[in-house]
């Protein structure tokens, strides 16, 4: 059985903003979600577990145009890793997405866009299931041209990564000189060709006096939501932690801001101040499990940042690894205990836990 529980979690932050506008504390939000659970656990109608994956997140390369300096899966270091999975086996993955019902699927990387013709071989396929995609692009190499072809999918969103309101933030951030021109470009013909258009901003120790900024800045670009993350100790953010860090003071006063933001910016844009980490982990965990992340080499984990692999879609099929251990991957003790484990961000970089940089391989 999986813990029923949802443990006590050290924010940075007190206060949260609803989609409303009401102010909560934080406290406040994680009883109520306590309540909800253990209500829904009382009437029978907490579910236990998915036939299929909901949605499956396809890291189609690690190959990137970028680097990063809070890229959580290191991506664009191509070194000591295994080779990405070819085209063909994506597409097999996409068909037998389809047939299993999946909803969505989350295409990222690395870069997906490098990908180039594959990419829409593996869009056609998962097309012809009437599949929703959300991908995930830092914009770099988005034209005009790119954009006529990518018409003809259905977008829950077109997601471009912009790290700075000003080129100086977004490329020192990037790691690429020109970075921000193109995604401000990239965004603004996402934007004016139609799509969904998702802006998404980490916040780390160099742009965070600019949020606000940042936050005008996406409304500019027309985008429907902007997402504004902290970073999280993932993969690169652990080896570039002294240029990232923020103090716990810093992280409160920046949410608090973006609070200010979202009120300001109610009914025409969606300003979603992520969670951090540990308090996404902890209000998951009672939930069953309803997704798979399948990254480059083939192996499979049950999210982006967790660090365990459940298996390798190069020697099984999707269904195997579900039914074999991602649908009840919450009841595995190695699961649980990391879980409890995982109270504030700090935890994030206890040796045995190095998300994305060492490996943990489940047991069954
Ligand atoms: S965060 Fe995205 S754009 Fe940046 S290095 Fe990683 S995969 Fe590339």
């Amino acid at each position: 059985m999986r813990d029923n529980v949802i443990h006590d979690v050290e924010l940075s932050y007190d206060e949260i903003v609803d989609s409303l506008g009401e102010t909560h504390s934080f406290k406040e939000y994680l009883d109520s979600c306590r309540n909800s659970y253990k209500n829904q656990s009382a009437n029978g109608t907490l579910r236990e577990e998915y036939e299929n994956p909901v949605s499956l997140q396809f890291e189609l390369t690690h190959k990137c145009n970028q680097r990063c300096l809070h890229c959580y899966n290191q991506s664009g270091m191509e070194s000591n890793l295994k080779p990405d999975l070819p085209v063909a086996r994506w597409k097999e993955l996409a068909k037998e997405a389809g047939e299993l019902g999946i909803f969505e699927c989350t295409l990222s990387g690395g870069e997906p866009l490098l990908l180039g013709d594959g990419l829409f071989e593996i869009m056609d396929v998962l097309a012809g299931y009437d599949i929703y995609i959300r991908l995930i692009t830092n914009g770099m190499l988005i034209t005009q041209g790119l954009l006529d072809k990518l018409k003809k999918y259905r977008f829950k969103w077109l997601q471009v990564s912009i790290d700075g309101s000003r080129p100086e933030l977004h490329d020192y951030i990037r790691g690429t000189d020109g970075a921000f021109r193109k995604a401000v470009s990239a965004a603004n013909l996402v934007k004016i060709n139609g799509f969904p258009l998702l802006v998404a901003h980490v916040v780390v120790k160099s742009n965070l006096d600019y949020v606000e900024e940042m936050i005008d800045t996406a409304y500019v670009l027309g985008a429907e939501a902007v997402i504004i993350a902290p970073f999280c100790y993932s993969g690169r953010a652990i080896i570039n932690k002294e240029k990232l860090d923020m103090t716990p003071e810093e992280i409160a006063d920046v949410f608090s801001r973006v609070s200010v933001k979202r009120k300001e910016y109610r009914k025409r844009m969606n300003v979603i101040p992520s969670l951090e980490e540990q308090a996404i982990l902890q209000l998951n965990s009672v939930k069953a499990n309803s997704s798979l992340v399948i990254l480059p080499s083939g192996d499979v984990k049950i999210d982006c940042t967790m660090p365990f692999t459940i298996g390798s879609v190069s020697n099984s099929s999707i269904a195997e690894i579900w039914e074999s251990v991602g649908k009840k991957v919450k009841d595995n003790e190695q699961v649980k205990e990391y879980l409890r484990s995982m109270k504030s961000s700090q935890d994030f970089l206890k040796p045995s836990f190095r998300n994305n940089v060492d490996k943990v391989y489940l047991k069954r």
